[in-house]
Formats: structure tokens, sequence, C-alpha cells
């Protein structure tokens, strides 16, 4: 054993933990957990726990079904809200391997973010991901179903008495810190019922494990006051959805912000533009992985915040990438204003880094920032900034993905096929659906 693997068996000893979860992820982005008591944890490190990957979306096809989990000891984390009832259980995120070869299952959302890491690693850098969830709480009805009630009716930084939710909250930030996050902020949104909390960067890894386990312990905490939080985008018509804005920059080998450019207009250096220009080379594709819902584009309209065109911004919010203000200038980073809470976050943060890495070994360069608001721009103007606009629907998105060799080769030859497939499935059953809307407007007209 490791010593890191060493220290989580002494943690189950002295905190006496009854149940492991030992958690993974689909390529759609859903946590999968298998409960094994907590006296198998030695045995998961050093052989690993078996499972049948032919359930698990996207993973396996039946006739190769066996997967290895091994858990990840950096991970392990006792759950705050199973403390009681059933005794106290932890959880660990595990890598998932293939048992015919041993090596790594290729399928593994996690393991597609590593290669991505590795190939940052191989260029010099280390990548530092922050991202800002945006949720929603919703009241449940009768029988515990969510409704699309908001919990109150604050509206944007608008605390108590309106806040009625700001317990809620409160202990949302208490469960997430006992997990280990260090939050940074947390505020009301601008629509009612909307929630951001944000918390501090890290290596992209670790900031992709930290996405799934906020939305694990996000959801557990709100149910716990007979709230609902949703990580869909737009659960709203016609008022703000959420966002996850992910902030972004890459370390040298000595630690030094390799975005920062004191002599720089925007403190952004050579590495930083050609990194951006690589996120809007590829914003198209991006969003597929993104913005992976039918829902999705239903947020990526003018007027509500969201981006729409493709170009960046020192300045403004309609932009699709921002230079946000550092509070020290050496915090340079850039600001992908477009992905939402229910992307799978190691799939789009491995679209994402890929995207800048090709921008830098391209030596692309980057157009001048946009300081107006795009939103007002006509199409004639857009096309003389060359400003492009991102995909409408999830179909052009995945179009956009098959067509950007970069960006479908981030996934890997096994989650490629599988995640086109799937949301072109997806998009396909929306088609053929009426929705209430078009009920509204013919049903009576024609
Ligand atoms: N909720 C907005 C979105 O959909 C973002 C608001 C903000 O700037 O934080 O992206
Ligand atoms: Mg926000
Ligand atoms: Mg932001």
């Amino acid at each position: 054993l490791t010593s890191a693997e060493q220290d989580v068996l002494d943690e189950i000893e002295s905190e006496d933990v009854d149940f492991l979860r030992l958690q993974f992820t689909d390529i759609l982005g859903v946590v999968k957990n298998v409960a094994v008591p907590a006296r198998q944890a030695e045995k998961a490190f050093t052989e690993g726990i078996y499972f049948d990957g032919s359930s698990i979306e996207g993973f396996v096809r039946i006739q190769e079904s066996d997967m290895r989990l091994v858990p990840d000891p950096d991970t392990f984390a006792i759950l705050p809200w199973r403390q009681d009832e059933d005794g106290v259980s932890a959880r660990m995120i595990c890598d998932v391997y293939d048992t015919s070869t041993g090596e790594p299952f290729e399928g593994d959302p996690r393991r597609v973010l590593k290669n991505a890491i590795e190939r940052a690693e191989s260029m010099g850098f280390e990548a530092n991901f922050a991202p800002e969830p945006e949720f929603f709480l919703f009241t449940e009805d009768e029988d515990g179903r969510a409704t699309t009630e908001t919990a109150d009716h604050g509206g944007y930084f608008d605390l108590a008495p309106k806040d009625l939710a700001s317990d809620v909250r409160r202990d949302i930030i208490y469960g997430l810190e006992a997990m280990g996050f260090e939050i940074e902020a947390s505020h009301h949104e601008v629509a009612r019922g909307q929630y951001e909390i944000n918390f501090e960067y890290d290596d992209a890894l670790s900031t992709a494990d930290n996405v799934a386990t906020f939305r694990t312990v996000v959801r557990a905490i709100a149910a716990q006051h007979d709230l609902h939080a949703t990580f869909m985008p737009k659960p709203i018509p016609r008022i703000n959805g959420s966002g996850m804005h992910t902030h972004m920059s890459l370390m040298t080998e000595d630690g030094e912000n390799a975005f920062y450019d004191e002599d720089d207009e925007f403190s952004l250096s050579e590495t930083a533009h050609s990194y951006l220009a690589g996120i809007l080379e590829h914003a198209p594709a991006i969003t597929a992985v993104a913005n992976p819902t039918v829902n999705s584009y239903k947020r990526l309209v003018p007027g509500y915040e969201a981006p729409v065109y493709v170009a960046w911004s020192d300045r403004n919010r309609s932009a699709l990438v921002r230079k946000p203000a550092a509070r020290v200038p050496a915090a340079s980073r850039i600001e992908l204003r477009s992905p939402d809470p229910s992307c799978n976050p190691y799939l789009a943060f491995a679209t994402m880094l890929h995207a800048g890495l090709d921008g830098i070994e391209k030596g692309l360069e980057c157009a001048d920032p946009i300081r107006e608001n795009i939103y007002e721009f006509d199409e004639a103007k857009r096309d003389e900034y060359g400003i492009d606009t991102l995909p409408t629907n999830l179909g052009e998105a995945v179009d956009a993905l098959e067509e950007d060799e970069v960006i479908y080769e981030a996934l890997g030859e096994h989650v490629a096929p599988k995640f086109v497939e799937a949301k072109t499935q997806e998009f396909g059953e929306y088609l053929v659906e009426v929705s209430e809307w078009e009920l509204d407007q013919y049903l009576e007209t024609f």
C-alpha cells in the first residue's frame, strides 16, 4: 500500500467508517456508486472491486462487461449527510480498469481527462480550472416530486429576509466544507430561486472530481430540507438559466502562471492568447460536450447573460470568453462562459484543455476583444467583425463535434462515437415530441 492508501485505512479505523461508496461517472456525467463494507478498502486498493460495466451508460458492450474499480486515495471523504442513520459512510472516486487487458479503461471519462492532462504535461504545463456552477432550488410536491416553484423570490445578491433558502445554502456550504471544499463565495443569482457557489481553483482533475461531488452534495442537502436542487440549464423560460462558467490558466513547471505577461495590454501572455484562440476555434465542437442536453440550447440565447457569439472580451459579459479582472495581475486567467452544469465535467474539461493546447501548438493568434454589447449587433456587424454563432441546438452541436477532429479525438476512440450516438438519439427523440407551446400556438388556430 502507498502511504496515502494507508492513511485512508487509518482514517476508516479511527472514524469508524462502516460503508465505502466507490464512485465513478458514466459518459453522460451521471455519478454511479458501488457501496462496499469499509473493511474491503484494502482489497479495493490492491485488487480493485469488480463490477458489471454493461449496465453503465456508454461503458462497454455486453460481451466485454467486466470492469474493475480502483479508488484514488486522495479523494477519500466522509459523507457529512450519512453519519447517523446507517452508520458512517465515506466515498472515494475511482479509476476504471479493463479486466481483460489490465489497462485503464479508455471509456472512463476520468481517463479521458487524464489523457488531456498528460498532453499538457508533455508541453510543460499544469492546468488549473475553477468552475462557477449555478443551480435552482425548487420545492417538492406532496409526493416528494420536484416542482418548478422556486423556494424564494429573491434577486441577485438579495439576502434575508427574502432569501428563504439561505438556511439551506448555509447547510450546503457546511456540507461542502466538511468534504474538503474551499468555498470562495456564494450568492443568490439573478433569477428567483437561483444560486451560485464558487470554490477554489485546483488542477483540472481535482476540479472535475469536485464538480461531480458538488452536484451530489448540493442535491443531498437540499433534499434534507425537502427542496430539489437542479442543475438543469434552463428550467424556467424567459429568465436566466444556470451556467457553469469555467476559469482556466496554465502553470509552468516552476509554478509560474504561464498566462501572465505584465507588458501585455490585457496582462495575457502569448501562450494565453493562443490558448484563447484555440478555445474560440473549437468552440462549436466543445459546445456539444459542455452543453450536452436539448435544454442547454434554451439557455444559449441572447439576453440572459449566457453566451451566443464566438468572441472574447476584457469588459463585457456578452462574449463567450472573458478575461476577468484579476485581484492580483499575476492571477491572469480566462473564463469560458458557455458550459452549463449538466455537462460531464471530465469530458468538458478535456475538450477545453485540448482546444487550448491545440491553439498553443499551432501558434494561433487571437482577434481583438469585442468591447461592445454583442447581443445588440446585427448580422452585418457580426460579419464585419468575423463573429460566429454557437450551435443553436444539440443536433448542430453534435455535427460540429463530428467535424472537429481535435475535439472528437480529445474524447478518445471509445467515448467519441458513444457520445455522438447517445446525443443523436436524444436529439432525435426530442424532435418528434410536440410541446405545450406548439399546442398553445396551433391547436385552435388551424
Ligand atoms: N446565469 C448566467 C448564465 O447562464 C450567468 C450569470 C453570471 O454572469 O454569473 O450563464
Ligand atoms: Mg453567476
Ligand atoms: Mg462568471
